[in-house]
């Protein structure tokens, strides 16, 4: 069996490549080890409005759920702080039906997409992939691509067969979480967590419908069996529990995602990494549907036309929004890992950070001088980004300022 581009993984970065190597002319083989693609689920679901403006996706429809006006942070369970910021408006999605009917797209630009079928093996000369063996439903295929796209996520067999690696071990979030109904109707947005008890990382509750959301935590590091921390969290978060039991689960989902900086287009011999595979993620707020379609799809039409251009096309149209993401990620990792603040100041510091409701200049008085009181915090988010709305939340007070 032969083709131009044998694209490895359909979930939104290999449907984006595998769509625009066909659409550039190429002979595609599209395949993912899923019997079922989009199943099962290791994701939020959620993708937010900016992104998705500037990248002229179109979504198809039946995978819209429902839209959320603007995310509300949660910092330490003490301090609330909204962001209206179309950025910060998103739409959640049902990855089952997205990631099928992308991969459907795939195939009307006349790619060979093949559920079932997984890369088991790769013949390597020097850099260059001679073959790959398909299991294709219980039967094992040679295949032998002029160029193959990694799009295989976040734990590449791609990449570990090739022996290369874009994404360090100990950057890896753990995530897991569970499809709840909620005892009361949902507020209109996305809201996050950021407090000790979810650790280097942070928590979520993204609504799905008015009684429906996706319930969960991802961080860095490993402190016990994500499922078991996230029901720990649903039962002892005040906010979240007012919302949700955890005896009313109706799917549970956990997963990887890489927290890398970013790297552009990899290109290795005649394999181009694309999606998780690459660590072509928006770090540090969970984006990667959107970052992984886009830059599939660079990396499709880069196979089928110029490989050698990858790298630079894909900086070119999507650097400035990926350096922005890496470099925001660096100044909350190097927030969380500051010695010299309290525990409770790491959290507000990184969560203000996060909102974006403070300017680098208040970021350095903040954390070289004395914790402000409530009001300064607020007049400074207020005077750094118009868009962001910050109270104290009743009742709760951790944050001592
Ligand atoms: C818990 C969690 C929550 C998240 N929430 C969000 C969110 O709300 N919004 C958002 O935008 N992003 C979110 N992400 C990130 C997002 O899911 C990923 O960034 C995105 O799916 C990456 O797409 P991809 O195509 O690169 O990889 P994947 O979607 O991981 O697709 C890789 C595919 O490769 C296939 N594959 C692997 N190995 C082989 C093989 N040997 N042979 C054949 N096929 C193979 C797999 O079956 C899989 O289908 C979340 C991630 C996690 C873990």
């Amino acid at each position: 069996m032969d083709c131009d581009v044998l694209v490895v993984g359909l979930g939104p970065a290999g449907c984006g490549a595998a769509q625009a190597a066909a659409a550039a002319g190429a002979k595609v083989l599209a395949i993912d080890r899923k019997k079922e693609i989009g199943v099962p689920v290791q994701c939020g679901e959620v993708i937010g409005k900016g992104l998705l403006r500037s990248s002229g996706l179109k979504l198809p429809r039946q995978a819209i759920c429902s839209h959320q006006d603007h995310t509300r942070f949660v910092i330490d369970r003490s301090i609330s702080i909204r962001n209206y910021a179309e950025q910060w408006a998103s739409v959640s999605v049902e990855r089952k039906i997205l990631d099928k009917l992308l991969a459907a797209r795939a195939a009307t630009e006349g790619a060979s997409v093949q559920a079932d079928t997984t890369l088991i093996d790769l013949d390597i000369n020097g850099d260059i992939v001679e073959s790959a063996t398909l299991r294709m439903r219980g039967r094992d295929v040679t295949v032998h691509p002029k160029t193959l796209i990694a799009a295989d996520g976040v734990h590449s067999t791609v990449a570990k067969m090739t022996g290369v690696c874009w994404s360090s071990p100990d950057m890896v979030a753990h995530g897991g979480e569970f499809e709840m109904i909620s005892k009361r109707p949902l507020p209109r947005c996305m809201q996050i967590f950021i407090e000790e008890e979810v650790g280097l990382g942070y928590g979520w509750i993204i609504p799905k419908g008015r009684k429906r959301a996706n319930v969960g935590l991802a961080e860095v590091g490993d402190r016990g069996r994500i499922r078991d921390r996230v029901e720990k969290w649903v039962e002892d978060n005040p906010i979240v529990s007012h919302y949700f039991d955890t005896d009313c689960i109706i799917e549970v989902k956990s997963g990887d995602a890489p927290v890398p900086g970013f790297q552009g287009g990899p290109v290795r011999g005649n394999v181009l990494y694309t999606g998780d595979a690459a660590g072509q993620t928006l770090a540090f707020v969970g984006e990667g549907i959107v970052p992984a379609y886009l830059c599939g799809l660079v990396a499709g039409e880069c196979a089928a036309r110029s490989p050698e251009m990858y790298d630079s096309v894909l900086r070119e149209r999507m650097g400035d929004e990926m350096d922005y993401a890496s470099d925001l990620k660096d100044v909350i990792l190097s927030v969380w890992q500051d010695e010299s603040l309290n525990l409770h100041q790491r959290f507000l510091v990184a969560g203000m950070v996060m909102s974006e409701s403070i300017s680098p200049e208040s970021l350095e008085k903040l954390i070289d001088g004395e914790m402000p009181s409530f009001q300064e915090l607020k007049k400074m988010a207020g005077s750094s980004n118009p868009h962001v709305r910050m109270s104290r939340m009743i009742g709760r007070r951790r944050y001592k300022g």
